[in-house]
């Protein structure tokens, strides 16, 4: 789990008054701070996110230094309390998102804590995904549709499916109450709330009366393997939610679990689609064949050309 200071700072910005600085302070500050990043060793294009984050500066007018000459910047955080927000980026290798509170993805700008999982790129094309497949389905998909996001974290693919199927309702599961907490106060946000139910519990749990009734299961379940979490980058093994990462001895519990239970929940034709890390392609497609319950199973390559998606529909 994330550390604790990283959390305070995050999920406060709003309630610290905005602070006021000359653009020659800032200047000043940032020309310094870009120092330490080059010596730690993490790029400067972070430190002038976090600055469009906290004083609205566009990118191009940071890089050309032209806010110089401003007589006064509005900033969230007093000076020395940035310091301290980039020493933590420098030293503890906190991820910047975590440290401004928000992460952009897809076109939404998302509240995080460490709480949840920094929604990641490749996730966006869950979304198109799931629109797509219910083109593909074997049986026609008639009805009011209803998507579930098990493991909804951040909220990022229930708002996706909100905003990319608008006539649907989506169930959003999470286990945890810090991350529902997040997911809800982003989809109340983008105006979204209405559409989507929030559930705490275990994946298909907290659904048991909509057995038989979804129009498709989406999600990105923990699936790294246990033995490789040390190996990833500090900031993602010290700082996101290993609840969120960890997919057991060969990362695959998880999915094995949505495999196993997802074939009550979805309606005839419906759609089972999940990320998955690179290597697992294999196993999750023989997992879908053997179960039985399921049929025209596909795997997707993500842009990075990483086989990273398994579609599968409940016969
Ligand atoms: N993609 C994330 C990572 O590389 C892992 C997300 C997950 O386990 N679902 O850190």
């Amino acid at each position: 789990m994330g550390s604790s200071e990283t959390k305070d700072w995050s999920l406060t910005p709003n309630s610290l008054a905005w602070s006021l600085v000359s653009g020659l302070e800032l200047w000043q500050w940032r020309k310094d701070a870009l120092k330490m990043a080059t010596t730690a060793g993490v790029p400067s294009k972070e430190l002038d996110w976090l600055l469009q984050e906290l004083t609205g500066i566009e990118p191009l007018v940071l890089r050309l230094e032209s806010f110089k000459g401003r007589e006064t910047i509005k900033i969230r955080y007093p000076l020395p309390v940035l310091s301290q927000l980039w020493q933590q980026r420098l030293r503890q290798r906190c991820p910047i998102q975590y440290l401004a509170g928000m992460a952009h993805w897809r076109h939404f700008s998302l509240k995080v804590s460490t709480a949840v999982l920094i929604p990641r790129p490749e996730t966006e094309c869950l979304i198109d995904l799931a629109i797509e497949a219910l083109q593909n389905s074997p049986k026609p998909l008639s009805g009011s549709r209803q998507w579930a996001d098990l493991g909804t974290g951040s909220g990022a693919i229930a708002l996706g499916l909100a905003e990319a199927d608008p006539s649907a309702t989506i169930h959003a599961v999470d286990c945890s109450a810090s991350a529902l907490a997040i997911a809800q106060h982003n989809a109340q946000k983008l105006d979204l709330a209405e559409r989507i139910q929030f559930y705490q519990g275990s994946w298909w749990e907290p659904l048991e009366t909509l057995k038989g009734q979804l129009t498709g299961m989406v999600a990105n379940p923990p699936y790294i393997p246990s033995g490789l979490l040390p190996q990833l980058q500090p900031e993602v093994y010290a700082h996101e939610p290993h609840l969120a990462l960890d997919g057991g001895s060969d990362g695959l519990d998880c999915i094995r679990e949505l495999i196993a239970t997802s074939g009550d929940y979805l309606c005839p034709g419906g759609v089972w689609l999940i990320e998955m890390m690179a290597g697992q392609a294999t196993a999750v497609a023989e997992l879908l064949r053997q179960q039985g319950s399921y049929c025209q199973i596909q795997i997707i390559a993500d842009l990075a050309g990483i086989e990273r998606f398994a579609i599968a529909y409940r016969r």
